[in-house]
């Protein structure tokens, strides 16, 4: 029998679960190639996860082993829509999944928000994750920082922000952005939620370490905590009912002797930004519950002086080539993972991520996911694509005629001992390596 040809455009946990996924779901012979924009595989995992939380990070362990297992071939360095195209796929593989997942912010539509000063959180993360696509620079100069949204991003940039830089020090931390960490004149982070403090998306574990940073004082507000709690009903969902714990404990605890002050506010709704040219100040609207469990304005309003506004409002995907994208809810539109355009199935495409379902979860959930697109994409033999060029050779000869200097799997082990011997240098685990074309010519021993 002829292999299976399957491309997977994306080299994240998405994409790596998929691959690993496919390849146990049949005996079939799967050949998978699996494409990545980026010289390094690991998506989120390498530019996502906050630089002190190895714990995460320890995730590429099972990663790794499935791309060393020689399940996959790894191209990395070719992005989809720029190096190569949906004809060049279907040219050559029986079938795509798209695991590109979600790596822009989420737009927020005030007043001022394109002031100087005002970020979005996915770029900050990508500048201290040590992103080649990003500036090397990033401007650290308030004292009074606001962080908007209640999930774990908004809680990573604020800890990112509030914590002192010699406690990153034995982090993967780029040297750039310890040294600009440094010289950061930060007071005050304040984070805002707009609604109570039952009504956060972030997690216990992620809430807890801000209670742990040194020389970090949290502050809460009396006032937030004034609405009724509905006991029973925090009873029935474990994590809030530990959150809910937590933030009474600060409540109680002294503060004032820290140097540095992580607040978290609650019912603020963002309504905008102002500042003559940058940003001098947030505008607030206090919010309340409503009967439907939702939130509503109260009418009072509140500026507060902030020199910086960080947008930690969700992650938002980016459209792909010739692929259908529902721009209300920045996703591939699909079924199971089937992608559809205006209801029809589009044969060959598939998705899996959170290209597919939007950037909610954590990383351990990508995998059912990928096991449901995996499951209907086998059902669909008959609707595959029928590729005129199937050989394996096929696609590296595509590669070397458009000139293109793809990395490989060899070149990612390559360029992970390299980083380490770095980190060994000084007592760390990894020093990345940040400008892409030394990140290539390492791993591909140039
Ligand atoms: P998220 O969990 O969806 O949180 C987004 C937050 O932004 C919510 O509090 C939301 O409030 C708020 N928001 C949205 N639109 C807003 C607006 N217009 N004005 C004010 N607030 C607004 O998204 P995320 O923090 O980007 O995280 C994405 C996923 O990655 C999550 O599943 C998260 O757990 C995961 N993650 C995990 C870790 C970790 O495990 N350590 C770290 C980072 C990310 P509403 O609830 O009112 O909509």
């Amino acid at each position: 029998m002829t292999p299976i040809r399957i491309a997977v455009v994306g080299a994240g946990p998405a994409g790596i679960y998929a691959a690993d996924i496919l390849k146990k779901a049949t005996d079939r012979d799967v050949r998978i190639d699996l494409f990545e924009a980026l010289p390094a595989p690991y998506g989120l995992v390498r530019y996502g996860v906050a630089p002190d939380h190895p714990r995460i990070k320890a995730i590429v362990n099972a990663l790794r082993e499935v791309l060393e297992a020689g399940v996959v071939r790894l191209f990395g360095n070719v992005r989809f829509g720029t190096d190569i195209w949906l004809d060049d796929l279907k040219r050559r593989y029986h079938a795509v999944i798209f695991a590109t997942g979600a790596t822009k912010d989420a737009p927020l539509q005030i007043e001022g928000v394109d002031l100087e000063g005002s970020f979005g959180a996915a770029e900050f993360v990508s500048w201290y994750d040590g992103h080649p696509d990003v500036s090397r620079e990033w401007p650290l100069e308030a004292e009074q920082i606001a962080v908007l949204g209640n999930g774990n991003v908004a809680l990573d940039v604020a800890r990112v922000l509030a914590k002192h830089p010699e406690d990153l020090r034995p982090t993967e931390i780029p040297d750039n952005v310890l040294t600009s960490l440094e010289a950061s004149p930060v007071t005050d982070v304040h984070v805002f939620g707009r609604r109570g403090p039952l009504g956060v998306k972030f997690t216990p574990l992620e809430l807890r370490e801000l209670g742990q940073l040194n020389d970090v004082d949290m502050i809460l507000y009396d006032e937030d905590f004034d609405v009724d709690t509905d006991e029973e009903e925090l009873k029935k969902n474990k994590q809030i009912l530990v959150i809910s714990r937590v933030l009474n404990q600060w409540r109680e605890r002294k503060t004032g002797e820290a140097s540095r002050r992580l607040h978290l506010h609650f019912w603020s709704r963002p309504v905008a930004i102002t500042g003559d040219g940058k940003v001098e100040s947030l505008r607030i609207e206090r919010t309340r519950p409503t009967e439907d469990g939702g939130i509503e304005g109260t009418g009072e309003y509140r500026d507060l002086p902030m020199q910086a506004v960080y947008r930690a409002i969700g992650y938002y995907s980016s459209p792909l080539d010739q692929v259908p994208f529902d721009e209300v809810h920045g996703v591939v539109p699909n079924e199971g993972g089937r992608v559809v355009d205006r209801g029809e199935r589009v044969p060959g495409l598939y998705a899996t991520g959170w290209i597919k379902r939007g950037p909610v979860g954590l990383i351990g959930h990508t995998k059912s996911d990928a096991k449901e697109t995996i499951e209907n994409l086998l059902a669909d033999e008959d609707t595959w694509w029928r590729p005129e060029d199937p050989r394996e050779a096929s696609i590296i000869e595509l590669l070397q005629e458009r000139g293109i200097d793809y990395t490989d799997v060899e070149g990612w082990i390559r360029l992970d001992a390299h980083e380490r011997s770095l980190g060994n240098l000084q007592g760390r685990e990894r020093i990345k390596v940040v400008p892409r074309d030394e990140m290539i010519a390492v791993s591909r021993g140039e």
